[in-house]
């Protein structure tokens, strides 16, 4: 999984972000003419595409983490959002970007990465129980929340670890 991190990462940054570019997007950039090889450009592009389907908060946070180099705590000051909530939201980008990165991996690598053994990675309810965990109240114990997600979502999680094992690293 640390590799796959890294290939993801690698390539949100060969997107090549200008910061000199005035209220500069990567989403806007198209590449550059004459551009290197057939294979950076595809990774680009469907880089770019897979950014285009987060939210614009996900967006961002990629933008100002990946592209501008910001820190959360640079990014909480100005924006006075706490870092807990930046962190989860930055976390949800990743695994989107994973997620919708998947075939290109496969084509590029012949490999299917494969999906992390959770249980929450692997419920159709996901999206829900992501927005449940990224809402949660920092005073609430994790407990509570297990009781919301098996009220809402009727999947019976047995251990708070696994929902924190799984904002943390999925
Ligand atoms: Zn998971």
């Amino acid at each position: 999984m640390a590799r796959e991190r890294v290939v993801y990462r690698n390539w949100l940054v060969e997107l090549g972000y200008d910061p000199q570019r005035e209220g500069g997007s990567v989403i806007g950039n198209e590449p550059e003419p004459g551009a290197v090889e057939v294979r950076s450009q595809l990774v680009k592009r469907r880089v770019r595409e897979a950014l285009k389907t987060l939210s614009s908060d996900e967006r961002e946070i990629v933008e100002r983490i990946h592209y501008m180099g910001q820190t959360y705590r640079e990014i909480s000051e100005k924006s006075g959002r706490e870092i807990h909530r930046l962190e989860s939201l930055h976390s949800r980008a990743i695994r989107r970007l994973r997620k919708e990165l998947r075939p290109l991996v496969k084509q590029l690598y012949g490999i299917d990465p494969p999906l992390p053994k959770c249980v929450v990675c692997r419920s159709p309810m996901r999206m829900e129980i992501d927005r449940i965990i990224d809402s949660r109240d920092p005073r609430r114990s994790w407990r509570a929340v297990l009781v919301q997600i098996r009220e809402e979502c009727g999947l019976k999680i047995r251990s708070p670890q696994m929902l924190i094992g799984h904002k943390r690293y999925h």
